[in-house]
């Protein structure tokens, strides 16, 4: 992905910052463009001292932003760009010039939108940016496992739609340890839950059939799609295959 980026487009970007605007920022490619520019670096921290008043640069980590980055979202999408950067200004700071943690912000933009528009198992994949992303583990299940384990559950008997996770699949590979469960949800419809120990910074890429899904890992490692269908485990009997991808 080349820079297409120009230093206009990101100070008419930044100075979003001071309005109400809803449009999930910075992308990755702004971030990747500050992060080399000096003059938009310039503009980002003169915002940085309106938002907060005789405070210089902020500390800046990945690790940090990522516990604010939901309510982050939250925020920028239902009251705007200036009220979430000055809930979280360190925030707003450390994305506008790390493309890993904006691509990770991109994503659960996305997410938390789709889930807006009560469309999460709809969200195509051809709307995400182009990542660059590694895959450190994988899952996966052969058509029909689903189904056969929640058979032999229900002749088991076993309380169906209880608390506890319906693990289908562990595996272990470069020091991660990598799960795949289900958890049923009150309404009839299913939670699909990746995890991976020790936790990281990334996504889980799952594909249920044709259908795609995405999440962000929290912080404690474990990435959740809510509101999947019944229906995708019951009719013709998917395969399921996971990739936990970093960036
Ligand atoms: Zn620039
Ligand atoms: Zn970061």
């Amino acid at each position: 992905m080349g820079s297409t980026v120009t230093c206009d487009e990101i100070r008419a970007a930044l100075l979003l910052t001071m309005t109400h605007s809803r449009r999930p920022q910075p992308t990755p490619k702004q971030a990747q463009h500050l992060a080399h520019c000096h003059d938009c670096q310039a503009l980002r921290r003169y915002l940085y001292t309106m938002l907060l008043a005789g405070t210089d640069q902020p500390p800046t980590s990945c690790a940090a932003s990522q516990g604010d980055l939901a309510a982050y979202v939250d925020l920028s999408l239902d009251l705007g760009a200036r009220v979430a950067a000055e809930a979280y200004p360190d925030l707003w700071w450390h994305l506008w010039a790390c493309p890993a943690c904006a691509e990770l912000f991109a994503y659960t933009a996305a997410l938390a939108t789709a889930e807006r528009q009560d469309a999460l198992h709809a969200l195509p994949l051809a709307s995400m940016p182009a990542p660059q992303r590694r895959v450190i583990g994988r899952l996966a299940l052969a058509p029909g496992v689903v189904s056969r384990i929640l058979q032999t559950r229900e002749l088991l008997g076993r309380a169906y739609g209880g608390e506890d996770d319906l693990v289908l699949n562990e595996v272990e590979s470069d020091g991660y340890s990598f799960h795949l469960s289900l958890q049923r949800e009150p309404a009839g419809t299913w939670e699909i839950l990746v995890g991976v120990i020790p936790p990281v910074v990334g996504l889980a890429v799952i594909h249920v059939g044709t259908k795609v899904f995405q999440a962000p890992f929290d912080p404690l490692g474990v990435a959740h799609v809510t509101r999947v269908p019944n229906i995708l485990f019951r009719d013709g009997q998917p395969a399921i295959s996971v990739t936990i991808e970093v960036p």
